[in-house]
């Protein structure tokens, strides 16, 4: 475990770890970030929205 947000761990990522965030609906932006939600279920955000919540 090393680095997986950077260089060629991103490429075994589906769409290369971009894709639309689900909470600003920013288009390929690398969704790099998973929050856990309270129902224990996991989201993937852009670092943007990860700092909001
Ligand atoms: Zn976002």
């Amino acid at each position: 475990m090393s680095k997986t947000y950077r260089g060629k761990g991103l490429i075994k990522l589906q769409s290369r770890g971009r894709g639309t965030c689900p909470s600003c609906k920013t288009r390929r932006i690398k969704l790099l970030y998973e929050i856990i939600l309270l129902d224990g279920s996991k989201l993937r955000v852009c670092k943007r929205c990860r700092k909001k919540r």
